[in-house]
């Protein structure tokens, strides 16, 4: 008799990992099983592609990336044509998911643009902008508009507690969402503006173009760190209090401000589109006011992102960029229709969705441990060569994932073990995978894959146990570069001081 799974867990063999054929939407789009049972991605089979970026690596798979990419854009620019009655769509890539230039140029490059959640995010996407626009780029542009540094109308910037800094860097660019989250930030903004002014950086009368963040009060996602609209939280002003109202006004009446539109982040990893679609009544009701009170009607609003993905063969198909945009664009038809508003432009940041499922993270098996939990029950501990420092959200969400043997195909007629899937870190919270269900030839130098972990990985790694954070790889038609090189014990010794 084959062991028990314990009390209370998944029947056995539940827990296996979908087959890149069984479940495209939770692998890059290029990554197959090779003739020899190995993994193959972007035309580069798993010994090409550990040849030169050894275990623990996350690998991208870049013709995926741009795909994702092209199909948010068009999804929104179609559902939103202005020929249809809209008045024009965007997706802007958030690229706190994962952002490095060369992402930001593929990105750019079809058509999405990106929203940015710091100074140095910000700097990425301006010198993305600066290669593009000296035709550095990669591929063909999709769309010239907005690609001059000094005009960056496709970049965004939005946070909590923006300094005066950050906030004059993004009016001095001109970048198209700067996102307000409070009274105070106002203020900043339009002191930023005088000062551009002054040194001639700005036009005498010219305004800077500013969006609020509003808080709607709809709650939304998976879990409590990631849900971020309801009223008890950091980010955005209270339309419920009337907090918002007020801002809009005082940006309105500033001057040196122009408000550009109303911003509104539910949460994130949501797969039920119903949140968004209270949100957008609650934004375009505000926006109403804003207009009754002041005379100034938004010409844009911005929904964010929070779109979710596949983590596991547990997970649902999310929904798909075209019916996210059809969604959002009845919903804003039908509440502007009510309200007897014209309709704004629709732009929405969609982070994780974008990147999430083109990258899976390679780690080698370093170590079993089998456990007897009684009753026949067995859980197999896997130790690999990664773990918290370059995937901290199982241990930050409870988040699930999963692992499927990359190396090889398990013999015919392997059975299963209930396995859990460990680090290497000084941690017991430290896992990678809590429940998967694995073959029980599983063995030391074996390769994992673990799917979808191209947003909120490598972007929230850190250096616990002075573990060298992992190198991500670029693989496109047979070819793989770096898109992060992977850090070195010298890399980690140069920011020492005496
Ligand atoms: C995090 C964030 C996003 C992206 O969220 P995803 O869940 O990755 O789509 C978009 N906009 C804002 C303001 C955010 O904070």
């Amino acid at each position: 008799m084959s062991p028990a799974v314990p009390v209370g867990e998944a029947p056995l063999g539940s827990l296996v990992a979908p087959e890149p054929d069984e479940r495209p939407d939770l692998w890059p789009s290029t990554l197959r099983r090779g003739a020899d049972g190995a993994l193959v991605v972007g035309g580069r089979s798993l010994t090409e592609v550990l040849a030169d970026a050894p275990t623990p690596v996350l690998v991208l798979d870049e013709d995926d990336l741009r795909g994702r990419a092209a199909t948010w854009a068009s999804a929104m620019f179609e559902e939103f044509w202005p020929d249809y009655g809209m008045a024009g769509g965007d997706a802007y890539y958030a690229g706190k998911a994962f952002l490095t230039t060369r992402v930001a140029r593929d990105v750019l490059a079809e058509g999405m643009g990106i929203d940015t959640a710091s100074r140095v995010e910000l700097a990425v996407g301006l010198r993305a902008l600066e290669q593009l626009s000296r035709g550095e780029a990669t591929g063909d542009v999709a769309d010239e508009q907005g690609l001059d540094p000094a005009h960056a109308t496709r970049l965004g910037l939005h946070g909590n507690g923006k300094t005066e800094d950050e906030i004059a860097a993004a009016l001095a660019h001109r970048v198209g969402h700067l996102v307000l989250d409070s009274a105070d930030e106002v203020d900043l903004a339009a002191s930023a503006v005088r000062s551009l002014r002054e040194t001639g950086e700005y036009a005498p009368d010219e305004t800077g173009s500013v969006m609020v963040r509003l808080t709607t009060g709809i709650h939304a996602g998976g879990h409590e760190y990631i849900a971020t609209a309801h009223e008890d939280q950091k980010f955005g002003i209270s339309v419920a209090s009337g907090a918002a109202l007020a801002v809009c006004r005082a940006v309105v009446d500033a001057p040196e401000l122009a408000l550009h539109g109303l911003h509104s982040h539910i949460g994130s990893q949501i797969t039920d589109l119903a949140g968004f679609r209270e949100a957008v009544g609650v934004v375009l009701r505000l926006r109403h006011e804003v207009a009754q009170a002041t005379g100034w009607t938004c010409p844009e609003i911005d929904l964010g992102g929070g779109y979710g993905i596949a983590y596991t063969g547990s997970d649902p198909v999310p929904p798909s960029p075209q019916h996210v945009a059809r969604t959002l664009a009845d919903a804003v038809r039908a509440v502007c229709a009510e309200l007897g508003d014209a309709v704004p432009h629709v732009s929405i940041e969609p982070g994780r969705n974008v990147v999430g499922p083109t990258t899976i993270t390679l780690y080698t098996v370093t170590g079993l441990k089998r456990v007897d939990l009684g009753d026949g029950a067995r859980r197999l501990y896997v130790s690999v060569d990664g773990g918290m420092s370059d995937n901290i959200r199982p241990a930050l969400y409870d988040a699930a994932y999963t692992a499927l043997v990359a190396n090889r195909r398990p013999a015919p007629g392997t059975a299963p073990v209930r396995a859990r899937v460990v680090g290497k870190h000084c941690e017991s919270g430290d896992v990678v995978v809590r429940d998967v269900d694995l073959p029980a030839d599983l063995a030391v130098g074996d390769v994992l894959a673990v799917p979808a972990t191209g947003a909120y990985g490598r972007s929230m790694a850190s250096n616990y146990n002075l573990f060298t954070r992992p190198g991500v790889a670029w693989v496109s038609g047979g070819e793989q570069g770096w898109l992060i090189r992977p850090e070195t014990l010298e890399d980690i010794l140069r920011l020492e001081g005496e």
